[in-house]
């Protein structure tokens, strides 16, 4: 028989807490690369999971697999995502308190996959009556569809999610999940339009185009041909491997019924997908005098029809935009390349809002209840890409938040809570990002701000102006730099249209160019006028006539993603977090293949070593006294059945009777702190006797 020493050697340690060096990056990344190896993916920091995309199915997620760790203490089994949910699970029935787990890493590290488990896990192993099962297949269904409209295949992953999203599990007094809600954060709007070279727009448009029954295509008037709407041939890559869009098509058409839309919802969310890719394929030509006119006459009559309006309004709408002058309203003719931009940003508008419509459709038939939750996020990860535009701007931006978050409510509040217990131990340094927070999101002087107000500024704001006014007002930052070095000459490594933030993660060099036009999100009022004429219920829910009338300029979209952002924050700040740190081992989507350069990255940008040096000082789980005793006090005949004297003496007997060592636990004002897992793990076990 292998010892266990020989074994430890060949698997690792199952919690980089028992590290013999755990300050060492190589031996963590050893660790790491020695269980990859054994196909154990998943490794803790205390109650922490790091996962490394295995890129092949390693069957670990049987029914078996998930009665193993139900109601199983974490240090029992092997670690897993399954252990993080049944704990989750366990403390919001045991403690009623709120839980969140959060699921983070780099575009492929395998996010969606990891809260996909969760979800089954829950849906498979909770109590269920019929009203039950018919909410747990909306929750599973939400997927499939949500995944199509909302993910692309990109270079980093063939499934890649477009859009952050945070989902709220809810269960009943019994354990049982009984609703849902989702929240959406920024759909990568740009990609309806445009993809880059080995990209492909969002997966419905192929599952419609291969799928879709004869009859329905024609009523679309679409041809079953991909290649045939520009926006599709952009990135040059109609066909996946891995995909395949007719059977998904299959599925996400079940998965809209078991939702519950009827057939004339679906009709129509067809008719507005179709009419986004009729709408591409809009043509103009410039007469002589430089005004656009359309040359797709067919496109006009598809489009008319599948979004219900007139088609020489349509026709005007998209060729000129409303302008007041002296009071009076004109239409002022758009030049071609004007024309194709309306076009577009009314393609993006469309796609959006038809996408937010859907999560709410969804969210309808999950019926909410105010009950204990357990809360999914599966949102972005950190992004640096050759080069960075708006979207990593506002994607790292939330990553910041998210570190923010995390330093608030392991770090800092660890240290805090040691000081305000009393308890003495080591002080741990860490990098506080608040600053970069701050850089960016500051009113008046932050990074955000100072984009929006030259979005308002009438005459000449440009990009470069926005950088300019950067420059004067964040210029002298320590996370921010631009070419301009202090003693006026020029830093040549960075372009006069580019600026650098030094994120927490690392440095990323972000261009200028279409920031203004992003942040504005401009759609001309004509268009929105006839949208809102649209006999397309679903648009006529998307585009409100209140809006024409509304004076008010809309929100900015980098504003109202630190809104929702914020207000993710706080819905986050008020419920117990577990963490899943996802990981890529490679960038060719390979399975066996563990690129040392690319984790030793991750690692850090995860601020893993840094989560290890805070685990190993302090205590790994804290009762308050009251809940403590509670729970525990038929386990000693002093404390039994009730304990008369101040709580932190009837603890004291309590543990003392149960033979914890001195080493093992501290007495703080309120709680106790216990020191080990296994300490605590022995006392519920004695429970159960
Ligand atoms: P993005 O930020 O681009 O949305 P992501 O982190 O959500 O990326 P996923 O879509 O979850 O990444 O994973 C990418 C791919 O990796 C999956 O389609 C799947 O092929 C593979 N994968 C991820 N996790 C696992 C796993 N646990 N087992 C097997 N394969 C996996
Ligand atoms: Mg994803």
């Amino acid at each position: 028989m292998e010892s266990a020493l020989t074994a430890r050697d060949r698997v690792g340690v199952q919690d980089f807490v028992l590290l013999e060096n755990h300050t060492s990056e190589v031996a963590f990344i050893e660790n790491l690369r020695k269980r990859f190896k054994e196909n154990l993916i998943y490794t803790y920091i205390g109650s922490v999971l790091v996962s490394v995309n295995p890129y092949k199915d390693l069957e670990i997620y049987t029914k078996q697999h998930m009665e193993r760790y139900r109601g199983v203490n974490f240090y029992e089994v092997s670690p897993h995502i399954y252990a993080v949910s049944d704990n989750a699970y366990r403390s919001m029935r045991t403690e009623r308190r709120d839980q969140c787990i959060l699921i983070s890493g780099e575009s492929g590290a395998g996010k969606t996959e990891a809260s996909k488990k969760v979800l089954q896990y829950y849906a498979v192993t909770c109590p269920a009556s019929d009203q039950v099962q018919t909410v747990k297949d909306r929750l599973l269904q939400s997927n499939p569809v949500l995944e199509a409209f909302g993910n692309a295949k990109t270079l980093r992953n063939d499934n890649s999610s477009r859009f952050g999203k945070y989902m709220d599990i809810q269960f009943d007094f019994k354990g049982a999940p009984v609703g849902g809600h989702i929240l959406n954060y920024l759909l990568e709007k740009s990609r309806v339009v445009h993809q880059s070279h080995g990209e492909r727009n969002f997966h419905i448009f192929y599952q419609l185009i291969e799928g879709g029954e004869e009859d329905l295509l024609r009523r679309l008037g679409l041809e079953r041909n991909t290649q045939q709407y520009q926006y599709l041939i952009k990135g040059n890559c109609p066909k996946v491997s891995s995909i395949n869009d007719r059977s998904d098509w299959k599925a996400v058409r079940k998965a809209l019924t078991v939702i519950g839309f009827n057939e004339d919802e679906v009709e129509e969310l067809l008719n507005i997908i179709a009419s986004v890719l009729h709408l591409g394929n809009v043509q103009f030509g410039g007469e002589d005098s430089g005004n656009a006119y359309i040359t797709t006459d067919t496109q006009i009559k598809y489009l008319a029809r599948l979004i219900g309006v007139d088609s020489s309004v349509l026709k005007e709408a998209l060729t000129h935009k409303k302008i007041t002058a002296k009071g009076e309203e004109l239409m002022s003719p758009l030049n071609q390349e004007q024309a194709s931009s309306a076009r577009d940003a009314l393609s993006k508008a469309i796609y959006g809002r038809t996408f937010t419509w859907l999560v709410n459709k969804i969210n309808d038939s999950l019926a909410y209840q105010n009950t204990s939750v357990i809360g999914l996020l599966d949102i972005y990860g950190f992004e640096v890409f050759q080069n960075n535009s708006f979207e990593q701007f506002c994607i790292n931006y939330c990553n910041e938040k998210l570190q923010q978050l995390f330093i608030e409510l392991t770090l800092k509040s660890e240290q805090e809570e040691y000081e305000a217990e009393g308890i003495t131990w080591e002080p741990v340094q860490y990098f506080n990002n608040k600053i970069i927070c701050d850089l960016v999101e500051e009113k008046f002087k932050g990074i955000i701000s100072i984009l929006d107000e030259e979005c308002l500024r009438p005459g000449d704001a440009s990009d470069i102006t926005f950088l300019q006014k950067l420059e004067d007002t964040v210029g002298g930052h320590a996370h921010f730099l631009t070419h301009k070095l202090a003693d006026g000459k020029t830093r040549k490594v960075m372009g006069r249209d580019e600026f650098r933030l030094l994120h927490y993660a690392g440095e990323v060099n972000y261009n200028v160019n279409g920031f203004l036009d992003k942040n504005n999100d401009l759609l001309f009022r004509n268009l929105k006028e006839v949208m809102c004429m649209s006999e397309n219920k679903i648009l006529t829910q998307c585009f409100d006539r209140e809006e024409l009338t509304d004076k008010k300029r809309p929100e900015t979209t980098a504003t109202q993603f630190k809104t929702s952002l914020t207000k993710l924050m706080e819905i986050l700040m008020s419920k117990e977090p577990s963490y899943v740190r996802c990981m890529k081992p490679n960038d060719a989507k390979q399975a066996g293949r563990f690129d040392e350069v690319l984790i030793r990255h991750q690692v850090k940008y995860l601020g893993l070593m840094e989560n290890l040096r805070v685990r190993r000082a302090g205590f790994a789980y804290r009762r308050r006294y009251e809940i403590f005793l509670q729970r525990y006090k038929s386990l000693c005949p002093d404390t039994w059945p009730n304990w008369d004297g101040r709580l932190v003496d009837g603890v004291s007997t309590l543990v003392k009777h149960l033979g914890y060592k001195p080493e093992e636990y501290k007495l703080g004002r309120s709680k106790i702190f216990i020191r080990f897992p296994k300490t605590l793990f022995a006392t519920e076990d004695a429970l159960e006797v």
